[in-house]
């Protein structure tokens, strides 16, 4: 199996390139942003509950996250690999899925990182709100808190993963396809 994170700061790019790898190495793209705005528009327990999170801009509480990604693997128990797109974003998230992992014997291969600069995502950002209909995308007060809770929580995952030798940062910054020739080159030795 080939289990990556795909990870970056909000609007690094995360979903595009995922959408296109997934493709390429046949694996299963898990975008835990996408599952909660699901969730939202279908206003199911999980969609009410993530809502007043995300419209600030804050993470959704861990244990809500965490058994929701569970779920989402345990319905793809056949896949070949998972891209992680936007999970794990807090320590006690990384080690839920390493622990989780390990019960299925396989593990995670690599966090690749998209790097990108703050100031370049928020104009990025307030550009995809124009046609996105995120809400979360448009309120350049809102995009800063959700910076703030990359940079408070979910950045240090670095480190996490680098003392696992896993941390492969990529130059996030150029076209869609240079950008997944980066990406490539890094998911070919995982
Ligand atoms: P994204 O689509 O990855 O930018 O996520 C949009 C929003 O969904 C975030 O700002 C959080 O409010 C929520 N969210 C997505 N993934 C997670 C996660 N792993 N942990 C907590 N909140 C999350």
């Amino acid at each position: 199996m080939k289990n990556i994170v795909l990870f970056g700061p909000p609007g690094a790019g995360k979903g595009t390139q995922a959408t296109l790898l997934k493709e390429k190495y046949d694996l299963i793209h898990i975008s835990t942003g996408d599952v909660f705005r699901f969730n939202i528009k279908n206003e199911t327990e999980i969609g009410l509950l993530a809502k007043k999170y995300m419209d600030e801009g804050d993470l959704v509480p861990d244990e809500v996250t965490i058994n929701m990604l569970k779920a989402e693997v345990n319905k793809n128990a056949d896949a070949n690999g998972f891209i992680f797109d936007g999970f794990p974003r807090t320590e006690s998230q990384a080690k839920a899925l390493d622990l989780f992992l390990t019960e299925k014997n396989t593990t995670i291969n690599g966090m690749v990182a998209l790097e990108v600069s703050e100031d370049l995502l928020v104009a990025r950002l307030l550009e995809r709100g124009k046609t996105s209909g995120r809400t979360d995308d448009t309120d350049e007060e809102k995009i800063r808190n959700r910076f703030n809770e990359y940079n408070t929580k979910t950045a240090i995952l670095k480190d996490y993963y680098q003392a696992q030798g896993n941390y492969f940062g990529v130059n996030g910054v150029g076209s869609i396809d240079d950008i997944t020739k980066r990406v490539s080159t890094v998911f070919d030795k995982l």
